[in-house]
């Protein structure tokens, strides 16, 4: 067979290459480090961990990253056999030795017969010859391989920075406070006029509220971020409640067009929360990009009437990142439609986080060297947490307000989980509910696809 070719010895290139090797396939690796550095990392290992050296909770039943961990070994992932064989205390956590962890993936890539490495940037586009790639180049993708993206993709279609507002859970929110409504009750296309869930607050809550986001503990940008452009569009909540006490208040706070039924009074200001997945689970603070630490973040926005109890599928952040419009640019099995030799895989398809993004290399490498078989590439059910992660950058998260995004029960289609007593489950049993399909599912899928089986 020819090679694939993949970009990126990350987390993504490196499992996604293993993926590749694993299925009899030759693979040219390419590693612009250490000829060129990127501003995060420090060594030329493949799979460096630029930040934590955590794959947070191995908890495969409760917890939807720890059953991605779990989804992943059963799949023969080359990252979470080093991980295990790497692990440090931590609790329920999977944490690693960073060094013994990315040495581990660069000796078992570069002792394989079948991966050759080559250590250089590729600067633009790859040539056309190449006709199977995996470009895995992460969020600090270099400059040169951005521009070419951006010429192939149009510019409002790569981010390089996310502005990730806060995202909770529908179930968790307080519906005898909040209502759903749209400003002006407008029925955008294929909307209702009930689009938002609206939290209203009165000037005393309100003033607390910006008192509190001023106040807040925060979380300070890197030196080379503060000289990325594109930042002053995304300001975060913090900045903008510093700048003047009714700034939010006019800005994605603003009351208008807006009436309380609770009350039927207009509000003195309001957090509006619009719908951040296709199944409707999930609900984004809309403007509420922040930096303000995670702790504090879940203290200060539950002081929002109507979130007092909210469950947070992700907090929000504020940081330099290259990532695709995926679910506009992708197609199923994560190629660019616009040139499908070009799959992307990582963190540059808008997941976020490590083991989120081998776990799309891990199916970019499957996908691809089905591909190079001739064989029709095997998708994971949706069911699974791949398949709920995969089939959310390639569809199911709406293009339009697209951010990255951590493995959640909220991407997973509902599962309907009732108690002896025929009532639905909520809470833990309804999370094991979620695993125990997942995993049946996904064994089911390994069983049945000849692709998988390659270990
Ligand atoms: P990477 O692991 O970054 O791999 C991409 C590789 O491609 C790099 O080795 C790079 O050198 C190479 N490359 C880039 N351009 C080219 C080119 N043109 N030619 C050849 N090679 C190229 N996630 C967490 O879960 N926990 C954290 O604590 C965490 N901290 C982070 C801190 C920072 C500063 C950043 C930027 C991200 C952080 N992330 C964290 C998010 C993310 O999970 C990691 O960035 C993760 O490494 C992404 O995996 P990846 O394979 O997509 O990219």
């Amino acid at each position: 067979h020819a090679p694939i070719h993949v970009i990126g010895g990350g987390l993504a290139g490196s499992e996604a290459a293993w993926q590749i090797v694993q299925a009899g396939i030759p693979v040219v690796l390419h590693e612009m480090r250490p000829v060129r550095g990127t501003d995060a990392h420090q060594t030329d290992k493949f799979a460096e961990l630029v930040c934590s050296n955590s794959f947070r909770s191995d908890d495969h039943e409760y917890n939807a990253v720890g059953l991605l961990h779990e989804e992943m070994r059963r799949c023969g992932s080359l990252i979470l056999s080093a991980g295990d064989r790497h692990k440090v205390p931590a609790g329920g956590a999977l944490a690693v030795d960073r060094d013994g962890f990315a040495d581990a993936v660069t000796d078992a890539l570069r002792s394989h017969p079948l991966v050759t490495v080559e250590r250089g940037e590729v600067a633009g586009l790859p040539p056309a010859e190449w006709d199977n790639v995996v470009v895995a180049t992460g969020p600090l993708t270099s400059p040169a391989l951005a521009q070419g993206i951006l010429d192939l993709t149009g510019e409002a279609q790569l981010s390089f920075f996310d502005a990730i507002a806060p995202i909770v859970y529908l179930e968790s929110i307080d519906l005898s406070k909040a209502w759903f409504q749209s400003r002006y009750d407008k029925v955008g296309p294929g909307g209702t006029g009930k689009d938002y869930i609206n939290c209203a607050m009165d000037k005393e809550q309100y003033e607390a509220f910006i008192q509190a986001l001023r106040t807040g503990e925060k979380t300070d940008f890197k030196e080379w971020e503060k000289n990325t452009p594109y930042f002053e569009g995304c300001l975060p909540i913090e900045v903008m409640a510093e700048r003047g006490v009714d700034t939010l208040r006019y800005g994605p706070m603003k009351p208008v067009g807006l009436t309380n039924p609770h009350t039927g009074k207009r509000p003195y200001a309001v957090v509006q929360l619009r719908q951040d997945n296709a199944l409707g689970t999930l609900y984004n603070l809309v403007g509420f990009q922040t930096k303000l630490k995670y702790a504090e973040q879940a203290r200060v926005f539950r002081m929002i009437p109507g979130l007092e109890n909210a469950e947070f599928a992700r907090l929000g952040g504020l940081h330099r990142n290259t990532f695709l419009n995926s679910p506009r640019l992708l197609d199923g099995t994560l190629r660019l439609k616009a040139r499908p030799a070009l799959r992307f895989a990582g963190q540059i398809t808008g997941c976020e986080g490590y083991v989120e993004s081998a776990s799309v290399g891990l199916m970019a490498g499957r996908f691809a060297a089905a591909e190079r078989l001739g064989k029709a590439p095997s998708l994971p059910p949706p069911t699974t947490a791949l398949g709920a992660l995969l089939h959310h950058i390639t569809g199911g998260a709406d293009a339009e307000t697209f951010q990255p995004m951590n493995v959640n029960f909220g991407l997973f289609p509902p599962v309907d989980a009732r108690g002896p007593n025929g009532k639905e489950l909520h809470g833990k049993d309804r999370k094991l509910a979620y695993s125990r399909r997942a995993l049946a599912d996904l064994d089911a899928w390994l069983g049945r696809a000849p692709a998988a089986a390659a270990e």
